[in-house]
C-alpha cells in the first residue's frame, strides 16, 4: 500500500495506481462489500462499470476512467434538497422519476447545473449525457425492485460516470460506488432511515443502519465482515424527526 502512488483523493476514498489501473482504499468494509454486491448485480443486467473486483476488505480493483465531472442524481421520492428547493414535503412520492447534474465541485457544495450549462462549458458531450441518463433510469429500475425484495426504499441516490477510451472512441461507464453514503434508503415498513443522513443529521446509528442493509442483502456471512445477527435500531428511534443540519 505504503508505496503506490495516490493519483486520486476524494471524500470517502483514495485512489492509488496499482499493477492493473487503479484501486480504491474505501472507508468502510461495508460500503466496499455492498458496492461489490451492486456493481456485479448492475453489471449481470448488461450495465458497464469500472469495478474490475474486491481485493480485501477494504480495497478494490477498478478500470481507471476520466471522471465526468457530474454527480446524477435520480430521485423517486422527494427528499433532501429538492424538498428544501422547492417547498416538497421529504417522503411525497414525485409523479415520475426526476435525475438532476450536480457540477463535482466541493468548495461550490456541489451545484446544480442545468444541461445548457453542461453544454456550455463542455463538461461532457450530448451523447454521453444521453447515455447517462438512459443507465441511471435502468439502473433505478433495478435498483428499486432489488432493494423492495428487502423491504426498503429507494428514495434517490447519486452516480458518478468515468469515460474510457479506445483509440478515437470513448464510452461512458458506471464508476465511484453505490452504498448507503450517497443513496437514501427507507425501511418501507417503518421510514427508517438506513443511509448517511443519519450521520448528516446526527441521528446516530449510522453504522448499525448500514450494517442492516449489509444483513438484508445478505452480505453478512463471512468472517472478515462482522457479525450476522439481527441489528437493533431501537436505540436510535425517536430521534428520526431531528432537523437537518447541512452535512455533505
Ligand atoms: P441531496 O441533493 O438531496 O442532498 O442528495 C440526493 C441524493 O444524492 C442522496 O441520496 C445523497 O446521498 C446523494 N448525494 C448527493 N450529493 C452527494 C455527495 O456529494 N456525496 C454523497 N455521498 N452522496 C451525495
Amino acid at each position: 500500500m505504503a508505496r503506490r502512488r495516490q493519483i486520486y483523493e476524494g471524500k470517502a476514498k483514495i485512489l492509488y495506481e496499482g499493477p492493473e489501473p487503479g484501486t480504491i482504499n474505501g472507508k468502510g468494509v461495508i460500503n466496499n462489500r455492498i458496492s461489490e454486491y451492486v456493481f456485479t448485480r448492475l453489471s449481470h443486467i448488461g450495465i458497464h462499470t469500472h469495478f474490475i473486483r474486491r481485493l480485501n476488505m477494504r480495497e478494490q480493483l477498478v478500470r481507471q476512467v476520466e471522471i465526468i465531472p457530474l454527480e446524477v442524481v435520480v430521485r423517486n421520492v422527494a427528499a433532501g434538497t429538492l424538498s428544501k428547493r422547492l417547498g416538497i414535503e421529504e417522503g411525497e412520492l414525485l409523479p415520475h422519476t426526476l435525475i438532476e447534474y450536480c457540477l463535482k465541485d466541493d468548495a461550490l457544495g456541489d451545484p446544480k447545473v442545468s444541461e445548457e450549462e453542461i453544454a456550455c462549458f463542455n463538461w461532457c458531450s450530448h451523447e454521453e449525457l444521453q447515455d447517462m441518463s438512459s443507465m441511471a433510469i435502468r439502473i433505478n429500475d433495478f435498483l428499486s425492485g432489488m432493494f423492495s425484495a428487502i423491504d426498503i426504499r429507494l428514495i434517490d441516490f447519486k452516480l458518478e460516470f468515468g469515460r474510457i477510451w479506445d483509440g478515437d472512441f470513448s464510452r461512458v461507464i458506471l464508476a465511484d460506488e453505490i452504498s448507503p453514503d450517497g443513496c437514501r434508503l427507507w425501511d418501507i415498513n417503518t421510514g427508517e432511515k438506513l443511509d448517511k443522513d443519519r450521520f448528516r443529521r446526527d441521528l446516530g446509528g449510522e453504522s448499525e443502519a448500514y450494517q442492516e442493509v449489509a444483513r438484508r442483502l445478505g452480505l453478512l456471512q463471512n468472517e472478515d465482515s462482522g457479525p450476522g445477527e439481527v441489528l437493533d435500531m431501537n436505540a436510535h428511534r425517536g430521534r428520526l424527526r431531528t432537523p437537518s443540519k447541512p452535512k455533505k
